[in-house]
């Protein structure tokens, strides 16, 4: 006999979604399964969950056959005892305290790619917030629609980053940056030399999002395990709702409504090189974006990844945005010491050159 009630953990769980506002079908999910093994004699639920024939029943699928197979072996569900860590904990006060730990952000964008500002705004709006520094990740050659920077532009960028660093307050600073494509076989779309030399890098995925899976895999794992690169940003490339109402700007890009799906790769295995290598998880912070989904960042905090909570702003009012960030982050118990943008801008170079 088992000790639990595997119909009582599915509605539990169910609960515990809803009240954390998540996504109706995942909650339906639950709710559904414990509908479909509500109607059926505990012996036939303990005989399917052996036999690995729950799923064959209308509304139980893997993650609810497994919560079930757990609950009967006497276990309290892994996807029960996540979201049960978090319970109880007062989130809206550990998001403000995340926000507050945070010293600076690691992706934004100027008008020299596709950001709406120049850099010298950018960074003034980033004093004004309270920032230590941010660091200017402007994109790569490679995404022409975003006028990404050649090599030379890259250079020419960094001598002008000198230059407005000299006159901004004392106890601010900008830190180079880019964010770096990472191409279809997982090499980065900037020239060594130079992608030493920056502060941060940010390597992304921008073109190719429906590779399939294994390809995807690959290509993400050869640049995860690439020095240079520090953080993965927008890690699965998804898009959740249309941009806001007010943030489109003159070469900001994908203006018009569009949602897009996840791209599909083995998350455990890029959190786990993640995690060896010290690649940090960006925790993307625009609304439409939302990426990771929460159940990647609950799994790549399990794998031991550090994060980056970051605004990827392209215009000087996103760069508030790290809010959205960090209630995602806190949902999913994320500590702050786990957030690389908590150090000091001394310790995030000293950090990313031992990467290098
Ligand atoms: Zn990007
Ligand atoms: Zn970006």
């Amino acid at each position: 006999m088992s000790a639990r009630d595997p119909i009582a953990d599915l509605r539990r769980i169910a609960f515990l979604l809803e009240r954390a506002n998540e996504a109706t079908y995942r909650v339906r999910a639950f709710r559904s399964a414990a509908k479909a093994l509500a109607g059926l004699p505990a012996a036939e639920v303990a005989e399917r969950a052996g036999n690995g024939t729950l799923t064959e029943l209308a509304g139980v699928g893997d993650v609810t056959a497994r919560c079930v197979a757990e609950s009967l072996a006497g276990e309290e569900p892994v996807y029960l005892r996540r979201l049960v860590a978090t319970e109880g904990s007062d989130l809206d006060a550990e998001a403000t305290a995340l926000r507050a730990a945070l010293r600076g952000d690691c992706h934004t964008h100027s008008d020299w790619s596709d950001g709406g500002s120049p850099i010298e705004e950018m960074a003034l709006a980033a004093v004004e917030l309270g920032h230590e520094y941010v660091v200017l990740t402007d994109h790569s050659p490679r995404l022409t629609v975003a006028r990404g920077l050649t090599a030379e532009r890259l250079r020419r960028q960094l001598d002008h980053v000198a230059q407005v660093n000299a006159a901004l307050p004392e106890g601010f600073r900008i830190l180079t940056g880019i964010e770096v494509d990472i191409l279809a076989d997982g090499s980065l779309d900037q020239d060594d030399e130079l992608l030493a030399r920056l502060d941060v890098v940010v390597g992304s995925v921008h073109s190719g999002l429906k590779d399939e899976r294994s390809k995807m895999t690959r290509r993400m794992l050869k640049a995860v395990v690439n020095p240079h690169l520090d953080i993965l940003g927008h890690v699965t490339g998804r898009m959740v709702s249309s941009r806001p109402a007010g943030v489109t700007g003159p070469g900001d890009r994908g203006h018009r409504a569009r949602t897009r799906a996840e791209s599909d790769f083995d998350a455990d295995a890029v959190f786990a090189a993640c995690a060896e290598h010290d690649t940090a998880v960006e925790i993307n912070s625009r609304p439409e974006r939302q990426d990771p989904p929460k159940r990647l960042i609950r799994r790549a905090l399990e794998a031991g990844c550090r994060f980056a909570i970051n605004t990827d702003a392209h215009a000087p009012g996103q760069l508030d945005w790290q809010r959205f960030g960090c209630e995602r982050a806190a949902l999913c118990g994320v500590p702050a010491d786990r957030v690389v943008n908590t150090w000091s801008a001394e310790q995030l170079v000293e950090w990313t050159h031992a990467r290098t």
